[in-house]
């Protein structure tokens, strides 16, 4: 494998509804073929005007009531139901599935880098925002989209992939040797996740306004795989029905 090179990508402005993303990223970083470009889900959303005012919100009874438990704003936990499409843990935190089957905490609506009184909820259709991101683009790169996210049994959060185009979602190990001639164990790799773990990581958290990685040098699968599981395999969501 080639050395690996990530490269941070700085100078884009504070993102706009509107804004057409993979100009202002080829203005700000040269590309090439086979290029890795990771994105945070917050500037996709602001693209894509996922800005909500939380006036907006008319809190129903179970909102309202779930609100009151976690010390909440009743409107922030209605956007978050609204934006579900099953609820999993109520208390002591909102652990819901999206509508495009992401799991996570208060649906991935995020209250920092917006302005006051404002929330952003996440891009409606992540594979979809990736694959027109990249059919925008001049060069073929893969996109892979990112979010923060908390993980279940483990401490901290990790940046996780939400959408993808132009790269498996998942290597498929299924037929591979180890070192000793033996059939893997391992059969699929979560490789969009292990990709934007890094990248997240380069990003930051805060206000370093550097929303946008490119790795270079990665060999990687151009298409299958699924990440979310499916909700009929899922054992951990169904004990906590
Ligand atoms: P998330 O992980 O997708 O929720 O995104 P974060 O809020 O953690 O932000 C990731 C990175 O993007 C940080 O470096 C932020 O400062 C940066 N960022 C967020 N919004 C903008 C924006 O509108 N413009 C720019 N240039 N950077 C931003
Ligand atoms: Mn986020
Ligand atoms: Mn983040």
């Amino acid at each position: 494998m080639p050395t690996l090179i990530g490269n941070l990508i700085r100078g884009l402005p504070r993102i706009e509804e509107g804004d057409s993303l993979a100009p202002m990223i080829e203005s700000c970083t040269d590309l090439q073929d086979g290029d890795v470009l990771c994105v945070a889900s917050t500037i996709v959303a602001k693209s894509e005007g996922r800005f909500r005012n939380l006036d907006l919100y008319r809190p129903s009874e179970k909102a309202a009531a779930i609100a009151e438990r976690l010390g909440k704003d009743p409107r922030f936990v209605q956007a978050v139901l609204d934006e579900s499409e099953e609820v999993l843990i109520t208390d002591p935190f909102l652990l819901v599935a999206t509508r495009f089957g992401h799991i996570c905490v208060n649906a991935g609506i995020d209250q920092s880098n917006v302005g006051r009184g404002e929330i952003l909820l996440l891009p409606e259709d992540p594979e979809r925002s990736a694959e027109r991101l990249r059919s925008d683009l001049s060069t073929d790169c893969a996109v892979i989209i990112t979010d923060t996210c908390g993980r279940p049994f483990r401490c901290g959060v990790a940046g996780l992939a939400i959408g993808w185009a132009g790269i498996a979602a998942l290597r498929d190990w299924r037929g591979e040797v180890d070192l000793f001639g033996k059939a893997l164990e391992i059969t699929l790799e979560s490789i969009v996740d292990e990709i934007a773990g890094i990248a997240n990581m380069m990003m930051g958290e805060g206000g370093d306004g550097t929303p946008a990685v490119v790795l270079r040098g990665l060999s990687y699968p151009r298409s299958g795989g699924r990440i979310f599981m499916p909700v009929e395999k899922d054992v951990i969501r169904r004990q906590l029905r």
